[in-house]
């Protein structure tokens, strides 16, 4: 086949998967209408996909006027992903999913993030490995067999040449996926968790109306995502985004990063649980003293609210604080991209209206006038416990040429 034909091909085999993948299903004459392509090129194309379980038919939709179309739907047991979310802050999860990150299997285990004297790089390395190697290892045989891909989510900078970076962890470029890759022979693709999870949110947006998005992510560190024309801008040297050092207070407290006020110590959502915790040491905060009593060390965001809620005026401020603080940090973003749309993410958002509200206002006082006309600004719909679904999402679309064009 001419090869700008066959290159055609194989970009339309994908468009489709994409397609059905984003919808959940679609008919033939759906397919061909948001493509634009022919009915009779969308069904050829179909046929491929079906030849090679990449979709399979499901049900049929009744328009109304008179045949039912056949829906198509992705085959997500097509193959199994691994998916693994190292977190300073929690356990790392572990877990064995279908190809749009339905769970089947899932492990936690605790593994020490930070290089430190008797946490060498090659120890950390070769911890992680094993720690997928055992967990693989553990599978029934037919699906460990069906493993296609590894995908690593991470709160660190991923270089343009995959290696990571963390001043946090102290990890100075360690080339993790060449190890994984080496060790266990399966491909293996790393992101840092902000651009993972506002890669997931792109899937819900109409991105013939919204093609510039800013993502803005408050656990577990900050970080913003910038999709320009519907492309994530990774800047020069990947670190585009890393907004949560940006100093919002020159008299503020200083930060692990050397700076002063910034960002992350307002709404970073660990900081302030650090900033409840010492409440409770001091013991300013009788009401969300009692709700964590049995269990101080698991306090949470939904602990803070559920202590505003009772009256806790102490937690109410502090997080009406967070809540300014996070408008003018918005507001300073709306100024410098005008985007289409903002979306914000974290518990500190999710679990009630107080901290949104609070931003929401702020922002719109501070914003420059002609842009605060028409901001489109909204929660992130993915739960800090889907996290597997946004890795997942993130591996198949780095997969997706390889799966739709298989032989
Ligand atoms: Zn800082």
């Amino acid at each position: 086949m001419n090869p700008s034909i066959l290159n055609e091909k194989l970009n339309n085999l994908r468009t489709i998967a994409e397609l059905i993948i984003r919808k959940g299903s679609l008919s033939r004459p759906d397919l061909a209408r948001l493509t634009g392509l022919s009915p009779a090129t969308v069904t050829n194309l179909t046929k491929e996909l079906l030849k090679k379980r990449v979709i399979v038919e499901k049900g049929k939709l009744d328009s109304g006027l008179g045949r039912k179309a056949k829906l198509l739907e992705f085959n997500s047991r097509y193959g199994y992903f691994v998916n693994v979310n190292l977190d300073p802050s929690l356990p790392t999860s572990i877990y064995l999913s279908d190809l749009l990150g339905g769970v089947i299997e899932k492990e936690k285990k605790y593994i020490t993030l930070k290089i430190i004297a008797d946490n060498s790089e090659e120890a950390l390395v070769s911890n992680i490995i094993d720690t997928i190697k055992k967990f693989i290892d553990s599978q029934d045989s037919v699906i460990r067999k069906k493993i296609i891909a590894i995908g690593i989510s991470i709160p660190a900078v991923v270089n343009l040449d995959e290696t990571i970076y963390s001043p946090l962890f102290k990890w100075y470029n360690i080339p993790l996926k060449a190890s994984i890759e080496n060790a266990l022979s399966i491909p293996t693709f790393l992101e840092n968790i902000a651009r993972i999870k506002a890669i997931y949110e792109m899937n819900f947006i109409d991105r013939t109306v919204d093609k510039n998005v800013i993502y803005l992510a408050l656990s577990p560190g900050i970080g913003m995502v910038n999709f320009y024309d519907s492309k994530l801008i990774k800047g020069k040297h990947s670190i585009a985004g890393e907004i949560g050092h940006m100093s919002l207070n020159i008299l503020g407290e200083e930060c692990y990063c050397g700076n002063k006020g910034c960002f992350e110590l307002y709404c970073g959502e660990s900081n302030i649980i650090k900033s409840a915790m010492a409440l409770i040491t001091e013991n300013q905060s009788p009401i969300l003293s009692d709700i964590v009593r049995n269990s101080p060390e698991d306090i949470d965001i939904k602990a803070l609210f559920q202590a505003q809620q009772m009256g806790d005026m102490k937690v109410h401020k502090l997080l009406e604080e967070a809540g300014k603080y996070l408008g003018l940090a918005l507001a300073n973003v709306v100024n410098c991209f005008d985007p289409d749309r903002l979306i914000v993410s974290g518990d500190l958002i999710g679990e009630s209206n107080l901290v949104y509200d609070c931003a929401v206002e702020e922002m719109r006082k501070r914003v420059f006038d002609i842009l605060s006309r028409n901001i489109d600004i909204e929660k992130a719909r993915l739960k800090s416990s889907d996290i597997v679904k946004a890795i997942a999402n993130f591996i198949l679309g780095k997969m997706l040429d390889d799966i739709a064009t298989t032989k």
